[in-house]
């Protein structure tokens, strides 16, 4: 079976047929980096990792790029908010945005170009001139240059929108605008005093490139004029990808993007994410809770892409349990494995349905699905002593493939904070002899799941089942 995908451009499942396979391109919309992103970010990038190791689970080799904007509306207001030059501000949360990918297990994509690199700056400018040449672009009164809507009949295809029945609004000039607006967007922003000294120098004069263009430079420098998958989130296909397929294909004259793949909203305890609703959260938010980076991996993933998330902290209760029954299962498998060996009794094929699942439309609650029915079903035959040594290796085997894609194996750096703070106490009472305390500390990390042995090393910890 093809691998298939829901394609936003034609809102039905297609194959999935890459330009030039094995090779994949894959340009995914990054963070602005003006804060901490927030878990309703990190779903869209948690989706576009599940998909890249899926890819290459199957054979692909995914060139994946993904921007940060360093310059738009809301880089520049907060750094002067902050009192501080624009790179300098933006820097902080560039780096806090690539430990938050590690914290969540998220690979990183081949290449994070800035839009602020001058290299890309010169592109921009380049694909405005172009846009002008053709008679696309225009500079208005107020010296800002606009994209000229009437001559791209094709805007509005991607979010399928009907622009006849859309009074447009006039020009544009802020990043992110209404969705019922349809208006002239702005490829290049003259300066203005809001921008501080934030601003490039251009044949429009001085200014700064509007988002949209950003995405198209960036996009084509690195990927070239055709490329096989673009990822954002739903908040992204109006206007901002509408507005790249207007940008790209007016400048190179062919087929931007094959695939358009857009990640559901996510809800937090059943309402819109909001700071004013009092559940807004970013990833640090979080782990501060105590949460590991690999329960809020599984707690984004574990819906498939399409459908809204409702991030709860029950859902992440049952994530944190989830995965220790997974754990269980491993070390579970790994002692009969290595045991003497009979003749394989009871083949699971684990694997091959995960990654069938998988191939359609990244159906992640389906392939879990399976996963725990092979949980279930192995750990029934190991208890009636029926599953041999060499169906736990097969079983390990698959299960190796299957974690290359979730990456949910447990490590030392997933011990919450809380759990953390319960062991050093534990160490101290050890260390001043106070067996009790440290017997109730033991006792008191098992009824939080986590299993404690006293090694000659110190002590070891591990999740158990609930
Ligand atoms: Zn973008």
């Amino acid at each position: 079976m093809p691998i298939r995908f829901f394609n936003t451009y034609s809102r039905e499942i297609e194959d999935f047929r890459a330009i030039a396979p094995p090779a994949v391109k894959m340009y995914t919309c990054g963070p602005t980096v003006y804060n901490h992103a927030h878990i309703g970010n990190f779903r869209a990038y948690v989706f576009e990792d599940l998909l890249q190791r899926h890819l290459e689970a199957s054979g692909f080799q995914v060139h994946r790029v993904m921007n940060l904007t360093d310059v738009d509306d809301k880089t520049i207001r907060n750094s002067r908010a902050a009192g501080q030059p624009l790179d300098q501000f933006t820097r902080q949360f560039k780096e806090a945005f690539f430990e938050d990918l590690r914290t969540l297990r998220i690979e990183p994509a081949a290449e994070f170009p800035a839009a602020t690199e001058p290299r890309f700056i010169e592109r921009m400018i380049g694909m405005i001139r172009e846009l002008e040449n053709q008679g696309i672009g225009y500079q208005a009164d107020d010296a800002s240059v606009y994209f000229r809507l009437s001559r791209f009949p094709e805007y509005g295809r991607l979010a399928h929108l009907n622009l006849d029945e859309l009074r447009p609004t006039g020009r544009i000039s802020n990043d992110e605008y209404e969705k019922e607006s349809v208006g002239d967007f702005a490829l290049w922003k003259a300066w203005d005093e809001a921008d501080g000294d934030v601003g490039w120098d251009s044949p429009w004069g001085r200014g700064r490139p509007g988002w949209h263009i950003e995405c198209s430079a960036m996009a084509t420098a690195l990927l070239g004029p055709e490329i096989d998958i673009h990822c954002g989130g739903v908040d992204n296909i109006f206007p901002h990808h509408e507005a790249e397929i207007a940008q790209s294909e007016s400048c190179t004259g062919k087929k931007f993007v094959r695939y358009w793949l857009h990640c559901a909203h996510l809800m937090v305890q059943g309402q819109k994410m909001a700071k004013s609703a009092g559940n807004f959260y970013t990833l640090r938010d979080l782990t501060s809770l105590g949460w590991t980076g690999r329960e809020l991996r599984y707690a984004l993933i574990s819906v498939n892409y399409r459908l809204p998330l409702n991030f709860t902290f029950e859902g992440l209760a049952g994530a944190r349990s989830a995965l220790a029954r997974i754990d269980e299962w491993g070390a579970r498998l790994t002692a009969l494995a290595g045991s003497e060996d009979r003749a394989s009794s009871h083949p699971l094929a684990g694997q091959a349905r995960f990654q069938e699942a998988l191939d359609d439309d990244l159906n992640i609650s389906g392939a879990l699905g399976h996963l725990f029915d092979t949980i279930r079903e192995s750990n029934r035959l190991m208890d009636q002593h029926q599953f041999a040594a060499a169906d736990a290796r097969a079983l390990l085997n698959d299960w190796s493939k299957i974690n290359k894609i979730l990456a949910f194996d447990a490590d030392a750096a997933d011990i919450p904070a809380e759990i953390q703070a319960l062991l050093d106490a534990r160490a101290l009472a050890r260390k001043g002899k106070d067996w009790a305390a440290s017997d109730q500390l033991r006792d008191q990390l098992a009824a939080l799941g986590w299993e404690v042995k006293d090694t000659k090393e110190g002590q070891r910890v591990t999740p158990r089942a609930s």
